[in-house]
């Protein structure tokens, strides 16, 4: 017999089915025994008689008929509250010890350090099984939505060289040349443009971006996703419709009860906000309290540079006084060109950020297409000669015919937060890392084996260090 799923069962009323799943929860009544059977589907009653002995979570099969309740054991909470299983046979396929954390809650009272070394079972509430499924539809959505105006799906490199953010690097030793390193990207931000120089015109993938900054309840350790979109031959007002339109359909599709506030969304200058809202992500939710109230927003009108403070010059570079607002990548406006040898600190950068209920859950810009114009940013944000080569791919790349391009990078895991009302990313990420850097189940990181430190060259210079 075939297996049937769990919320298929109302329809099936006198047919005799095979259910698989978990069980849920146990109620004995001497000889007639009640159970919960659980699948990714639902969960559903089973009634039996002299049962073998069976476990919370223990994974069986039942075999028998799908019977209707009587009027009076309807239970309104369930989608099969309307019927049960009278069970004929019950196999126990694998055997559950008592769980070491509680999967009945909503688990936001356990400590992260347990649930993320149980992260498997903590996926087991239906809390944390929905945020994942709700993950599942939006970057399903999302691709289809992007697949109809002709984007094309690309995939950029893990193991590759730094593509500064503002963060630091994580770096991996290279076993086939000694003394390098190779860094995890904090975006696709120079593969994205190549691509552009490539003639792809309209790129997006979920980006995995690697950033060795400290947590927050909104930035995980380590990793994040991004929906990350590049296109060529737009404006910004390009960017910010297909960015609107993209999230204003998602939300009616997968999220119907949420409540968009206010569209076209409203867009404050970098000023304004700071001046009306002492903030660059303002929450302009009406009622700060109503789940289902969105209020996205744009923020445009960004200084192209910040300025520093000489302990915290950008990237360790040299003594430079600016920092980019957004990354150096990004275009001055136009009209300000001439004022980047004036005065850098008037320069508009052509930079968006997406703010949502008060967290920013994306950002991009247009991008400097000029090789003079990115030299010149280079300059000012007081890269040395050396760090110039670091880029001269990209400076070489706009020699070749480039076309004008840019593009935003939303958050995922931010997103989800903010549309989900979670406390924090974790909620939404099948196996994040804990606030101090530990990640789930696996327990990176750990010591490598001499041998593995060996091979990568690694061991020598450290015995050379300590000596
Ligand atoms: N790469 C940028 C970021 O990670 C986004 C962009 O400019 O498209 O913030």
């Amino acid at each position: 017999m075939q297996r049937t799923l769990i919320n298929q069962t109302p329809q099936l009323i006198g047919k005799q089915v095979k259910l698989n799943g978990w069980i849920d929860s146990i109620r004995d009544h001497g000889k007639i025994t009640f159970l919960d059977l659980r699948d990714r589907s639902g969960i559903i009653q089973a009634v039996g008689q002299n049962l073998p002995k069976l476990n919370i979570e223990d994974v069986i099969e039942i075999t028998g008929l799908i019977k209707a309740r009587p009027e009076k054991l309807i239970n309104p909470k369930l989608k099969t509250g309307s019927i049960e299983i009278e069970t004929e046979k019950v196999t126990i396929i694998s055997k559950s010890q008592e769980l070491p954390i509680p999967i009945n809650t909503d688990g936001y009272e356990i400590d992260e350090i347990h649930r993320n070394k149980f992260r498997y079972l903590d996926l087991r509430r239906p809390r944390m099984a929905q945020n994942l499924r709700l993950r599942s539809q939006v970057t399903q959505f999302i691709r289809n939505f992007l697949a109809d105006k002709d984007f094309t799906e690309i995939e950029t490199p893990i193991l590759t060289k730094t593509t500064p953010e503002g963060a630091r690097d994580f770096i991996v030793p290279s076993r086939l040349q000694p003394g390098n390193f190779y860094a995890l990207p904090q975006s696709p931000q120079q593969y994205k443009q190549l691509l552009m120089v490539a003639g792809i015109e309209k790129y997006f993938q979920f980006a995995k971006c690697f950033r060795d900054e400290d947590p927050r309840a909104d930035r995980a350790y380590g990793e994040f996703t991004q929906l990350d979109i590049e296109m060529s031959f737009v404006t910004q007002e390009d960017i910010l419709q297909l960015t609107e339109e993209l999230f204003t359909q998602l939300v009616k599709k997968v999220f119907p009860n949420k409540k968009i506030k206010q569209t076209p969304w409203p867009r404050l200058s970098h000023k304004e906000a700071i001046e009306k809202y002492g903030s660059d992500k303002p929450d302009l939710r009406k009622n700060k309290n109503d789940k289902n109230e969105l209020a996205f927003a744009w923020i445009t009108n960004f200084p192209l540079f910040t300025e520093q403070k000489e302990s915290d010059f950008f990237h360790g570079s040299g003594k430079a006084k600016f920092a980019p607002s957004h990354h150096m990548f990004t275009a001055p406006h136009p009209d300000d060109v001439k004022l980047l040898d004036q005065d850098p600190t008037k320069v508009r950068g052509l930079q968006h950020d997406l703010a949502l209920n008060g967290l920013e859950i994306g950002g991009g810009s247009i991008r400097i297409h000029d090789p003079k114009i990115q030299e010149k940013v280079f300059d000012l944000i007081g890269f040395t000669n050396k760090q110039k080569q670091e880029f001269e791919h990209m400076l070489t790349a706009f020699k070749y015919g480039v076309p004008p391009h840019g593009g935003i990078a939303p958050g995922l895991d931010r997103f989800l937060m903010a549309i989900l009302g979670e406390p924090s990313v974790r909620e939404v990420m099948a196996f994040p890392t804990s606030s101090s850097g530990q990640t789930a189940v696996l327990n990176a990181p750990s010591k490598p084996s001499k041998a593995q430190l060996k091979e990568l060259h690694l061991l020598r210079n450290l015995n050379s260090q300590n000596t």
